[in-house]
């Protein structure tokens, strides 16, 4: 029996105006290449760079928000090594001195978080390589945890973690199919009891959250048969390979002092809680909302609403934001708000209709009074939920209110007793076998009966006083 042992190494890239060290624009996913750059980004000898304090910012928001400590004293790095997309042969980054030092995130203690310059892109097709430098030079964040880790489901659980809290705070979009964020897993085993760690093995290249499982289990499973077989785990980089479902083994791991790490020379030291350029750790920290796993428990106990529910408005910031203030809206109308209706129409109908159309929740031109509307509407017997479906599809066309659009699009529920009493006695008159079976007590045919009726009236009739008025008549 063998106890796996995990860490994580996490970047992410910042969503800051400008680039790390200079004023190119950051927009991680321009399409033309080599458009954002300037002698700085590129390496050019004599170019100086200059820090960006809206990264810094967030990295101390970010450190906050883990629960970390803002260090007072904090610097960059020269971290050396030469790649085809990181022109000037080495990469600004932090070593002795990250921003951020300790912190927690559900079961993981984080070591460190720390800022650095992203490298270039490389693309390479046929027999050439190209790079594109749009990406170098972008803020990044690197995010070290403690071997806290002890399965694939934990590791997983961490990264969505964080993913989901740098969004909240707008920090970064944590895209991982854009390599907005990306993931290493340091992973060694050691028999029960061993009394200290195994050889570690680093994966790199992990661009999903299943990718992230699946690799880790994978190294566990090649761990084990080795010392199983007698044999000793090396400790090298692995790459995960997505088309295979294995590791691969990339190169012998290099020690940190390969880096030649030292002080970067054309950039001062932080002073981050004194000095000219503190921050302010008070007004930051107010500008962080409330957090997911916050929000995951107060909306469970606020509005009494499943599991599944809450992940799916929980997980974007801007939709539990809609959800609540549709909410509210509701609650106006209505003491006895059926906010579990909501719910349910925002989650699956509209989430529906946005993924059809690929538009956001900031992006449609239905409201959140509208929803709320519409759904009082139903609670009240003013729409049937058949007629609802269709008026949803229309507001989420034309963003208009469901109560102007019944009036304009027909779409207004049968509701007038003479006029259903009209079309029940109709329906009585057309199906005599019905009628007979319902006498001798076959409650089917009573459903087949408000059917009819309903098919009559195109779904509009109000379903409640149909059968009431249906029931009255069969009874006579
Ligand atoms: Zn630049
Ligand atoms: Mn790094």
């Amino acid at each position: 029996m063998y106890i796996p042992t995990i860490g994580l190494e996490i970047h992410a890239e910042l969503k800051t105006k400008t680039k790390m060290f200079c004023s190119c624009k950051n927009v991680p996913d321009e399409e033309q290449p080599n458009v954002n750059v300037c002698p700085i980004c590129l390496g050019h000898p004599g170019t100086l760079p200059v820090i960006n304090r809206e990264a810094v910012k967030l990295m101390v928001k970010i450190g906050l928000a883990l629960q970390g400590t803002i260090a007072d004293y904090s610097q960059f790095d020269r971290k050396s090594y030469f790649y085809p997309d990181l022109p000037k042969g080495y990469q600004i980054s932090q070593y002795e001195h990250p921003i951020v030092e300790k912190g927690f995130l559900r079961d993981t203690r984080i070591t460190r978080i720390h800022l650095e310059e992203d490298a270039g892109r490389l693309s390479h097709a046929d027999d050439r390589s190209l790079v594109d430098f749009n990406r170098a030079g972008l803020p990044l964040m690197e995010l070290v945890t403690e071997p806290d880790i002890h399965n694939a489901e934990e590791a997983v659980s961490f990264a969505r973690g964080l993913q989901e809290i740098l969004r909240y705070l707008g920090a970064s979009d944590a895209d991982m199919e854009k390599g907005q964020m990306r993931i290493e897993a340091n992973i060694s085993i050691a028999p029960e009891g061993a009394g200290k760690l195994g050889t570690k093995v680093e994966v790199k290249n992990i661009n999903s959250f299943k990718a992230v499982h699946d690799a880790i289990e994978f190294e566990i499973g090649r761990q084990s048969k080795l010392l199983d077989e007698g044999k000793k785990v090396v400790q090298e980089t692995r790459g995960w390979d997505d088309m295979r479902n294995v590791t691969v083994s990339q190169r012998i791991k290099e020690e940190a002092n390969d880096y030649r790490y030292f002080p970067e020379p054309d950039l001062p030291p932080m002073n981050l809680l004194s000095g000219p350029d503190t921050f302010d750790l008070k007004k930051i920290k107010s500008e962080i909302p409330e957090l997911p796993d916050e929000k995951r428990n107060r909306f469970g106990v606020e509005y009494g609403l499943g599991k599944d529910i809450v992940e799916t408005l929980v997980a974007e910031k801007e939709l539990a934001d809609w959800f609540e203030e549709a909410a509210s809206e509701l609650k106006e109308k209505t003491e006895k708000s059926d906010v579990q209706l909501l719910a349910n129409y925002l989650t699956s109908d509209l989430k529906g209709l946005m993924k059809t159309r690929s538009v956001s929740i900031d992006e449609i031109k239905i409201k959140p009074e509208h929803l709320a509307h519409l759904v009082f509407l139903i609670q009240n017997g003013k729409l049937t939920s058949r007629l609802a479906k269709g008026m949803l599809a229309k507001m989420f066309e034309t963003g208009d209110d469901p109560e102007s659009l019944a009036k304009s699009e027909g779409m207004e529920t049968l509701s007038d007793e003479g006029e259903l009493q009209k079309i029940v006695g109709e329906v009585i008159a057309k199906n005599e076998k019905s009628v007979a079976d319902y006498k001798k007590g076959k409650q089917n045919a009573l459903q087949f009966l408000v059917g009819q009726v309903m098919a009559k009236t195109k779904g509009k009739a109000e379903p409640g006083l149909t059968k009431k008025i249906l029931e009255a008549e069969l009874n006579r």
